[in-house]
């Protein structure tokens, strides 16, 4: 198949499906693409001009950076960038056209200077802060351009946005309290367009849509309803709606058998208990496949569970293959650490961690194939 160590195959026609669903859901809305980090570490550059193919206009980036990357293969887009002014040369903005989003009063100000410097009058997003204390205009600023919406003179604002802190548990009170503040700032803040919902959010109902939705995760196959209380879009038993995008697969480089008192690994952290065989296969940690799935993940041999055994390396992994036929357990052979079977959810409990956070860590020194269809796409309308 290869001769890399370990193959990532990212499903295109997924992740289009995907949006397509998550853009179903909107009614009449609209429906962006939030394609920061490099799009959740599966490939802007790829995953950016399959998602433009199947209808999306809006993109959102977190730095000027990837919006100028991204510019280079979507010369048609809108590119809005989430963190603002400060993450690139002001010129940036204006060389590739990206929208930028403004995160306080003085960056309407600096908006307004760079708009003057370069005579055009661009519009620029606006960020309002209703319960993430993260980035945004503060409830002092907010409530100050309410009352004086003048502030706003010259600058044209084409979204109005806010992000929501709890949106992955519909039962949280903090999402009514800040879908309130938004549509309180929204009726009186002049802008084109208002948005609120990420992935998760589009799944809180209707009245959490606003004009333009910006979903990431669920994109690339994270399951934005994950429960444990399901909310009016969830599926039964908090299914995951989306397809997943990603398969992650790793070589066995050596296959060894041990017996009691062998040890596994680093630190003998794993001691056989009985003969066994391990395969040792090419992916870890500086690949993103984390040290915390150390004796406690799994991955997928020809539709068998083979547990992790022992500590996970650097560039190796030891998984437990006894009772796999000979065939299958032997070098050359392929571990599955993701698929549609062991997915990014699943890796990441057992990490300890969240989907997003397996995503963006994948390894750069994995061999990369992008592909359409093979994650069941092409069997849905
Ligand atoms: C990352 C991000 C999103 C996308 O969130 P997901 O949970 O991945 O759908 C939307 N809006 C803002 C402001 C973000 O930072």
């Amino acid at each position: 198949m290869t001769d890399a160590a370990a193959l990532l195959t990212v499903d295109l026609a997924a992740v289009a499906e995907n949006w397509r669903r998550l853009k179903a859901r909107l009614g009449g809305g609209a429906c962006a693409g939030v394609v920061k980090a490099d799009a959740y570490g599966l490939g802007a550059a790829h995953v950016g001009p399959a998602l433009y193919a199947a209808g999306c206009r809006t993109f959102f980036v977190a730095l000027a950076a990837e919006g100028a990357a991204l510019r280079e293969v979507l010369p048609d887009a809108e590119i809005h960038v989430l963190g603002g002014l400060l993450t690139g040369p002001v010129d940036d903005f204006f060389t590739h056209n990206l929208v930028p989003v403004l995160n306080s009063l003085n960056d309407v100000s600096l908006w307004r200077a760079a708009c003057d410097k370069y005579s055009a009058r661009r519009p620029a997003d606006l960020h309002i802060d209703t319960g993430m204390s993260r980035l945004g205009l503060d409830a002092g600023e907010t409530t100050r351009l309410k009352d004086d919406p003048s502030l706003l003179a010259g600058i044209e604002i084409d979204v109005l946005m806010s992000h929501l802190a709890c949106a992955d548990d519909p039962a949280h009170p903090l999402n009514k309290a800040q879908r309130g503040r938004f549509a309180e700032a929204a009726a009186r803040i002049p802008a084109r367009r208002a948005s609120l919902a990420n992935s998760s959010g589009i799944f809180l109902g209707a009245d959490y849509h606003f004009d333009l939705a910006r979903p990431g995760a669920a994109l690339y196959g994270v399951n934005p309803t994950p429960g444990p209380t399901p909310g009016p879009g969830h599926m039964p038993g908090g299914a995951n709606p989306m397809l997943q995008a990603v398969r992650l697969r790793a070589k066995i480089l050596q296959v060894r058998r041990v017996a009691p008192p062998d040890t596994v690994g680093y630190g003998a952290a794993y001691t056989a208990q009985e003969p066994m065989t391990i395969a040792v296969a090419g992916a870890g940690y500086a690949d993103g496949y984390f040290r915390s799935i150390s004796n406690t993940g799994h991955g997928v041999l020809n539709g068998r569970r083979t547990p992790v055994v022992g500590r996970i390396s650097m560039d190796l992994t030891a998984f437990d293959v006894s009772g796999a036929a000979e065939a299958d357990a032997r070098p050359g052979a392929w571990i599955d650490l993701i698929n549609s079977d062991h997915d990014v959810d699943a890796l990441a409990r057992e990490a300890g961690t969240i989907g997003y956070e397996i995503l963006t860590a994948l390894g750069a020194r994995y061999e990369r194939a992008y592909v359409s269809g093979v994650n069941g796409a092409e069997d849905t309308p």
